[in-house]
């Protein structure tokens, strides 16, 4: 399913509420719950902030709906009210044994919708079905390598809308010379378009995070950047960051095996070698990964 202009589904209301601070706590309480900094768990105690998430991940009739880190439960909900069906990946296991209970308890007609994996979304290889969209208010320590890893191993994820810090928002929404533009905003985009689709308060989740959070929006392309290894391309951008005030052809050097080497692939591929990688577009990376690939490079050469 792609993100479509088919009517919405039903707003959550009063007849399907949402989990409010005094559930959240009880939940809390009840399970022994004590928010941990290492699984970044930040709840939504928030009704509007979950209507607003629902309303800007635009899922269209019949979606199938991949959730990272459900926590207590929150967001599922409201995806239980918009998806056909819902598939939680949670790595914490109280939270995970208790989320099936707590979608039978406010959403029982639903329920049956949701399917709860408990495990690290980062090692997730295969799921129940083939979700066509990403809702997910992300653990923030790990949000860019959870996105990329699912990006890169469900191609059937068409569109999404992750909650993160927002900061990381823009750095994954950065266009090329802005100050935050950097490796997760070229990777981000060799999968989808990508777009900052509001900031969300502190005061909306518990605990409350030191910062605010953005929300980010993808659409997956509809056609590949370029017939070109990714490891290839991502092995010349991790290069090009890891020395962001250097020319291409000194930061590209491990990379193609020499200095002279990166110039003459960077010249193959049209870019001037002067250049820095803080400049180019995710077409120019995949450029200079075909004259990388043309030049007898392959990913698991140097710098891959
Ligand atoms: N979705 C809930 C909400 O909005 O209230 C909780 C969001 S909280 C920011 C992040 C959640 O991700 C926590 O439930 C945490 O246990 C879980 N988590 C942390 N690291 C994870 C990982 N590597 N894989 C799956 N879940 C993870």
């Amino acid at each position: 399913m792609t993100e479509s202009t088919a009517p919405l589904p039903p707003e959550p209301s009063a007849a399907r509420p949402l989990l409010g601070p005094a559930e959240i706590r009880a939940l809390a309480e009840q399970l022994g719950i004590r928010p941990t900094k290492t699984l970044g768990q930040n709840f939504v105690i928030d009704p509007n902030t979950i209507r607003r998430i629902i309303a800007a991940a635009r899922l269209g009739a019949g979606e199938t709906v991949l959730e990272v880190g459900p926590g207590l439960g929150s967001l599922t909900l409201g995806l239980l009210d918009a998806a056909e069906q819902v598939v939680a990946v949670e790595i914490d296991p109280p939270l995970a044994e208790q989320l099936p209970r707590t979608a039978e308890r406010f959403r029982p007609e639903r329920a049956d919708r949701l399917t709860v994996i408990e495990q690290d979304a980062l090692r997730v290889q295969e799921l129940p079905a083939a979700p066509s969209a990403l809702v997910a208010n992300l653990p923030y320590n790990v949000a860019v390598p959870v996105l990329l890893h699912l990006l890169g191993r469900f191609p059937s994820l068409r569109h999404g809308l992750v909650m993160v810090q927002e900061e990381v928002a823009d750095r994954l929404a950065a266009a090329p010379g802005s100050k935050v533009y950097g490796v997760p905003s070229v990777k981000a985009s060799w999968y989808a378009e990508v777009t900052k689709a509001g900031t969300i308060g502190k005061n909306v989740f518990w605990p409350a995070p030191k910062i605010a959070s953005g929300l980010v929006r993808f659409v997956r392309r509809d056609e590949p950047v370029a017939a070109v290894d990714r490891d290839l391309v991502f092995a010349a951008v991790d290069a090009a960051f890891a020395q962001r005030r250097k020319t291409l052809r000194a930061a590209l050097a491990g990379w193609a095996g020499s200095a002279a080497a990166a110039g003459e692939i960077l010249e193959a591929a049209g870019i001037d070698p002067g250049e820095r990688g803080e400049k180019l577009d995710v077409h120019q990376f995949a450029r200079i990964a075909q004259a990388g690939a043309a030049a007898g490079l392959t990913a698991g050469a140097r710098g891959a």
